[in-house]
């Protein structure tokens, strides 16, 4: 039997740069020492009242807006009852889909390997992070740090049918976290969390509910990498089941990825569930979300990279596969603009980020922030090389040495000497000088051995250590001796 993968993605993104977490009054930052960054309300002591954070509220309507999603009239939060020593109170503060969560309902186009495709949103609800705990051999440690900050979580409906499909919409979605300045998105930071939702079903079937399989929710699948292999394992590991008569009698079941074995680990079957109780939170009022806040939100949504990629090919006249290249990331799309901001060309910027800043960045794996060569340095390169100051070969040399040496291009054309002779007065002088000198090898010229014009080139470099124009040069040594 011919076999199909249906799956369906939780995306959880912290939302970054609020000035405080979502409910307290703690910072909303990363490089606080372990548990230094924890208020009374993030640790559920009595007496203790949330307030709802406005930047976290503005930025999470502004995600639902840009998935397509219905913004509810009036914000409502939840309790989700359970107890885990990362959660203090015995309850996370959420949004069930019950009243109305901050975004339902939506769609977003990606671009899956050149091919657009449409994902459905079943909802996106804002809700307050866990605590982070690491667990040593008979012990565990716990950071209340993370205790409070915002939490996107991002719910789709089951639509994507193997991991290319599934990486290619994360990947968009994560574009539009960062080109929003909703979120950092960075997954070694732990910003990003996944869990994955594989069935299988008869692939001579009509896609509908009916006919999808018993779903398995995966947990724990924390880098965009490992959602690609959990997808991978689980629909083999499915289809084996399928093959050898064992995958009627699976339940539900949720299973966690384990990155040590590759492999995905049971955790519970769905008769288990836990029953959360959910009830709204009598500590939060019910917010209105004026609909003129929502159309101020709706009209400052900045350029996302799918439209700067249409920019780049339609007005600078850049390939699809170059304009690809630059939107990946926002601060290298961000310093290609600041580059044309500065006056560059942007074809040439375009080809020396491509093929000069973003390989040297790969391979010394750093960010395009961290380098010393700014956008206004670079558009000095391009005009150095442009205006024959120095030649394409000589840009590489210096702009690598730039990044290495953190130098400006300017200087280092300057103290290498590097710098062409290509203006024809700077030439002219030195080749009289040299014509005059040389009397002797005028006369042998104008006798008919031509070739003394190789040696009076060579004079000139040997005057201009090797800078001067040799073309130029040449012509304009034939002109003067045949004008004297
Ligand atoms: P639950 O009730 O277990 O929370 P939901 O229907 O709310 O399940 O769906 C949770 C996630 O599981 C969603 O991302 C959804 O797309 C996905 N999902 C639902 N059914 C399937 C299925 N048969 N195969 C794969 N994913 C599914
Ligand atoms: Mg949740």
């Amino acid at each position: 039997m011919k076999y199909k993968a249906i799956i369906g993605l939780e995306m959880h993104c912290e939302i970054s740069r609020t000035n405080s977490k979502v409910f307290s009054s703690a910072s909303n930052s990363f490089n606080d020492c372990p548990n230094g960054n924890v208020r009374p309300l993030d640790m559920g002591f009595p007496g203790t009242l949330p307030v709802v954070n406005k930047e976290a509220v503005r930025k999470s309507i502004m995600m639902s807006l840009m998935l397509g999603c219905k913004v509810p009239e009036y914000l409502y939060f939840e309790r989700k009852n359970y107890y885990y020593p990362d959660l203090p109170k015995g309850y996370q503060i959420t949004q069930e889909t019950k009243p109305a969560p901050i975004g339902i309902y939506g769609s977003l186009k990606y671009d899956c390997d050149g091919e657009y495709k449409e994902a459905f949103i079943n909802n996106i609800h804002l809700e307050e992070d866990s605590a982070s705990m690491d667990h040593m051999p008979g012990f565990s440690t716990i950071d209340y740090n993370r205790a409070g900050v915002p939490l996107l979580e991002l719910v789709t409906e089951p639509c994507f049918h193997d991991s290319t499909e599934a990486m290619a919409f994360l990947e968009t979605v994560r574009s539009i976290y960062r080109y929003a300045d909703i979120s950092e998105a960075d997954s070694k930071k732990g910003q990003i969390r996944c869990d994955v939702n594989v069935s299988i079903m008869d692939a001579d079937l009509e896609e509908v509910p009916e006919n999808f399989g018993t779903k398995v929710e995966i947990k724990n699948v924390n880098s965009f990498g490992a959602v690609r292999e959990a997808i991978n394992y689980e629909i083999e590991r499915q289809i084996k089941l399928k093959e050898s008569g064992e995958y009627d009698s699976m339940s539900q079941q949720t299973r966690r990825w384990d990155e040590d074995t590759m492999t995905t680990v049971y955790m519970r079957s769905k008769v288990d569930a836990i029953d959360y109780k959910y009830f709204i939170d009598p500590n939060i009022p019910k917010i209105k979300l004026s609909s003129s806040w929502i159309d101020e939100i709706k009209a400052s949504i900045p350029v996302l990279a799918h439209e700067r990629k249409a920019k780049y090919m339609d007005e600078y006249g850049l390939s699809n596969y170059d304009a690809t290249i630059l939107v990946k990331e926002k601060n290298v799309s961000d310093y290609y603009e600041d580059t044309i901001k500065c006056g560059a060309d942007p074809k040439s910027a375009s080809n020396w980020i491509s093929s000069v800043i973003l390989g040297y960045l790969n391979k010394e794996l750093l960010s395009i922030d961290d380098i010393y060569v700014t956008p206004s340095m670079l558009k000095d390169l391009i005009d150095m090389v442009q205006d024959g100051t120095i030649s394409s070969k000589q840009g590489k040399e210096v702009l690598f040495k730039c990044l290495d040496e953190n130098k400006d291009p300017k200087s280092v054309v300057e103290e290498s000497g590097m710098k062409q002779i290509g203006s024809a007065d700077e030439i002219l002088k030195i080749v009289t000088e040299v014509l005059d000198e040389n009397g002797d090898n005028i006369e042998k010229y104008k006798a008919g051995r031509t070739n003394v014009v190789d040696y009076l080139v060579g004079q000139v470099m040997k005057k201009t250590r090797g800078q001067a124009n040799p073309g130029i040069t040449r012509n304009m040594m034939i002109e003067e001796i045949e004008k004297r």
